[in-house]
């Protein structure tokens, strides 16, 4: 028998995934072209084609056991110095190797940081709407997480309710910005806002509080937006990155964690992460990328399509008379229900062979996820259908 806390979790898993499932099925009985899976957010946009040269290079090119070998936990020492040298040139910052810790992507990331820092009921603070594993992640090591709930007029986090949720027991806070699932870029007001409170708080308590940026999407932003780089507003911070969707890459699971030295208890902070990556049974994040990220620093995705995608779907759902704020990064779009219950919504979506995912499952309820990561040719041919959607609740 399982554990009882397991089959709580599989009772209550993901509902992205199990939509994914079913736009499989849908898809073979309406066929692929009539059904509009925006469930998931798996990159639409082909890896740059230096990434599979680069693989066959390093492949063909090194002794196997350089390439195929156990390393340091924290990953190749060259590789983690290009990286620290590549952020330091992006943002001005001045980091080296052992800031630099390679991971089993953005999840891997997040995982062996909270594990690091979690006694069993520390606070984890997260904005709604957040990125449900996070609930997940924080229960792992036995934490609480505690949610500040949406500011729905901009998506912008509310930072008079975050004042007041910090205690002594707030071990860390996680951002996400560009957002999943609004695509909102937390302007650097807000980030400047939002430091001063934990530097207060951090007075205030005695404490040390952590903030974690998940950054997966840094690298997706529009209009030459630019997204503030958080070692830089507040001390305490240690940064998760992942190549999954910078270089479409989510199933070679490769990213890394910025610890700097600045942070309180650094070497504590570091050697921890580091054990706490292989007693996870990462071991190390996968050699092979470690060695195509590095050689492949400067590559980008092509995200203007992605940006072509979300012109056309947010200034259509705006003309059919649906409210949302448009996305400035990520390739995700949050859309207001027509209805209170964003669950039936996502479901009337469905007669129209829309998968959409719904607020409640990134804590945020009556509004509803749509992952533009598609062909443009599926946002077409999805038109008619939300079109016909909004007349249902409009007319
Ligand atoms: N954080 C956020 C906000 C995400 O949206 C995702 C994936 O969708 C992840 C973390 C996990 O990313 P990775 O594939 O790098 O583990």
């Amino acid at each position: 028998m399982i554990s009882k806390k397991m089959a709580v979790l599989v009772q209550n898993s993901s509902i992205i995934r199990a939509m994914f499932e079913e736009g499989k099925k849908l898809a073979a009985i309406y066929g692929a072209e009539n059904v509009y899976d925006f469930s998931l957010g798996n990159p639409s946009v082909e890896a740059p084609g230096e990434i599979k040269e680069a693989i066959i290079e390093i492949v063909r090119g090194e002794e196997s056991n350089l390439v195929h070998g156990y390393m340091n936990n924290s990953g190749y020492e060259d590789v983690r110095e290009t990286i620290a040298k590549s952020i330091n040139k992006k943002f001005a910052t001045s980091f080296h190797a052992e800031n630099i810790l390679m991971t089993v992507g953005a999840a891997g990331g997040l995982n062996v940081i909270l594990k690091t820092l979690l006694n069993p009921g520390d606070q984890v603070i997260t904005f709604a709407p957040f990125f449900g594993e996070y609930r997940n992640y924080v229960d792992n090591f036995n934490g609480e997480l505690i949610v500040v709930s949406p500011n729905t007029t901009n998506f912008q986090p509310d930072l008079t309710q975050f004042e007041q949720r910090i205690n002594e027991t707030t071990k860390a806070v996680i951002i996400n910005t560009p957002n999943n699932p609004t695509g909102v870029v937390y302007s650097e007001e807000t980030i400047t806002a939002l430091a001063a409170i934990l530097s207060q708080k951090e007075k205030e308590f005695g404490t040390s509080i952590y903030l974690i940026a998940d950054e997966p999407y840094r690298e997706l932003a529009y209009d030459g937006i630019t997204v503030p780089y958080l070692t830089k507003y507040y001390k305490n911070t240690i940064v998760g990155y992942s190549f999954s969707k910078s270089l479409s890459l989510p199933g070679e699971r490769i990213g890394y964690l910025v610890i700097p030295s600045e942070i309180d208890d650094y070497a504590d902070v570091s050697g921890g992460a580091n054990v706490a990556n292989r007693i996870l049974g990462f071991v190390n994040a996968p050699s092979l990328m470690q060695r195509v990220v590095a050689k492949c620093i400067d590559a980008e995705v092509d995200i203007s399509a992605y940006n072509r995608n979300r012109e056309l779907l947010y200034h259509s759902l705006i003309e059919f008379g649906y409210t949302c704020v448009k996305p400035q990064g990520a390739f995700y779009l949050f859309v207001k229900a027509l209805e209170e219950d964003d669950k039936a919504f996502a479901n009337a979506a469905k007669k129209h062979n829309i998968l959409i995912v719904p607020g409640s499952s990134f804590g945020c309820p009556g509004f509803c996820r749509i992952a533009y990561c598609v062909d443009y040719k599926t946002i077409e041919r999805s038109l008619p259908g939300f079109k016909k959607l909004a007349e249902e609740y409009l007319k």
